[in-house]
């Protein structure tokens, strides 16, 4: 059975992002804001919204006894968490259900499982898929991890099981560095979040980052939206996203595609979720799996056709998948470029009053964003406030699109990321698709030092 009313518990463009997809699908939508997101484009738009608490996460989106009555207040069906916040909180998927609602993503197992990086790599190295080497469990003392690091060998990278966002993650190039990565792992990692526990993995030097998108129904069928390269990242997080990849052959295409339905087919894992590998010398290495939706998802939907997220409502209800792999066909090329309130320069945010905005359009150009003249971009946040996809017949195309689209684009009062893209588009590696996850880093060292 459809649902008739979902609530989206989260903000900025992803809640809109949710909100346009049940909209098209006939479901009532509900919207729930901190005080700082009153005047929230989803707000604005959905149906109902309620106000869960003021502006720190931990009070209002990360509160789940307020979310759990707002749900139940307005009559909800269904809890969309959208990407963060507490989209791979095994705990909030289990109180859902347990108050009669509707989860939309994966069981609170797979979300248990996937969220130990330890477990996940324990589980999917089980079921055949090839990992990065490294210790085989939680290194519990430094002498634990010198023992470790004389068979895997340097470098190495101190890595936290709770890890996200690139943090908690220390490479050691040396045996003299071990101690400092370790135990500065360790604390990034109790800081951030709650627990110390690290494991450790070879340090690959010049790999690409390549994920495979999946959606899978609750009757076993799996299929696969092919990859996405998100190898341009600024301290391991993801700048610009790239479908397909231009770092592998058909070939390499369609194995890393299978493998990843295979996997999840295993897991009997339900909904949409993301196996990520880094890809070094013609090999593929599984790093970690997301079981959610991801930032980067309109790559993959602008060059299949398909809306994600109105599939991941359909099979939340139970609905099974109506079209097999051989449905899904691929078209073109498509590039995301994720835009930050934020100095171009140093990355320090820049929340504010927008000024103007004006979004750019024509023939296969998307904008994901709520913003707005006049919008307030609040400092609480992720300052994520805009997602340019562009799609192109080739990558050729889609480059020539991107450029115009970039030049058409104009976000004032804050400082954005608009002109470090405008930027990165004219370079040559980025031309020629030539780029790992060190690129970008390099190329801003060789700016800034260009500049000293
Ligand atoms: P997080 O959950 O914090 O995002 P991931 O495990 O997904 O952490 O890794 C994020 C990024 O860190 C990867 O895309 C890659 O750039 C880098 N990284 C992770 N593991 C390794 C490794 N073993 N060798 C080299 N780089 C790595």
């Amino acid at each position: 059975m459809m649902f008739e009313k979902v609530l989206i518990a989260n903000r900025g463009e992803i809640a809109l992002r949710i909100h346009r997809a049940c909209r098209e699908m006939g479901i009532s939508t509900v919207v729930v804001h901190s005080t700082a997101d009153a005047d929230g484009m989803a707000v604005r738009l959905a149906d109902e919204s309620v106000c869960i608490g003021p502006p720190p996460a931990r009070d209002s989106y990360l509160n789940i006894p307020a979310i759990l009555s707002a749900a139940t207040i307005t009559g909800a069906d269904a809890i969309h968490p959208g990407i963060g916040f507490l989209a791979e909180n095994a705990r909030f998927a289990e109180m859902v259900e347990e108050h009669g609602f509707v989860f939309i993503g994966p069981s609170p197992e797979h979300i248990r499982i996937m969220g130990d990086k330890i477990e996940a790599k324990r589980t999917v190295k089980e079921l055949g898929l090839p990992i990065v080497p490294g210790s085989d469990g939680p290194v519990e003392t430094l002498d634990e991890a010198r023992a470790v690091a004389e068979t895997v060998g340097y470098p190495l990278l101190v890595k936290a099981a709770a890890g996200g966002g690139g943090r908690g993650m220390k490479v050691a190039d040396t045996p003299d560095d071990l101690a400092s990565a370790y135990s500065l792992a360790r604390s990034e990692s109790k800081a951030a979040f709650g627990d110390s526990a690290v494991y450790l993995e070879r340090y690959l030097r010049r790999p690409r980052h390549i994920e495979v998108q999946i959606l899978a129904d609750t009757h076993g069928n799996v299929v696969h939206f092919g990859e996405r390269d998100c190898s341009v990242q600024r301290r391991h997080q993801k700048v610009i996203e790239e479908a397909p990849s231009s770092g592998l052959n058909a070939a390499q295409r369609s194995f890393v595609g299978e493998l990843a339905a295979k996997t999840a087919r295993q897991l009997g894992y339900r909904g949409v979720g993301t196996f990520e590998f880094l890809f070094e010398d013609g090999e593929f290495f599984f790093i970690e799996m997301n079981t959610r939706l991801q930032v980067e998802h309109p790559v993959s939907e602008m060059i299949s056709g398909v809306d994600l997220v109105r599939e991941q409502v359909r099979v939340a209800t139970g609905a099974p998948l109506d079209y097999d792999q051989s449905a899904i066909r691929f078209q073109g090329h498509a590039i995301e470029c994720r835009i930050n309130a934020e100095n171009p320069q140093t990355f320090t945010p820049s929340p504010g009053r927008i000024a103007s905005f004006h979004p750019p359009g024509g023939l296969g150009v998307r904008v994901d964003s709520a913003l707005y003249d006049g919008y307030l971009v609040p400092p609480h946040y992720d300052s994520l406030i805009a997602k340019l996809i562009v799609h192109g017949t080739t990558r050729n195309e889609c480059l020539m699109r991107l450029r115009r689209a970039l030049e058409e684009s104009v976000i004032e009062g804050v400082e954005t990321t608009l002109p470090l893209h405008r930027w990165l588009v004219g370079e040559t590696d980025f031309i020629n698709g030539a780029y790992d996850i060190r690129w970008l880093e390099h190329l801003l060292a060789d700016k800034a030092k260009g500049q000293g």
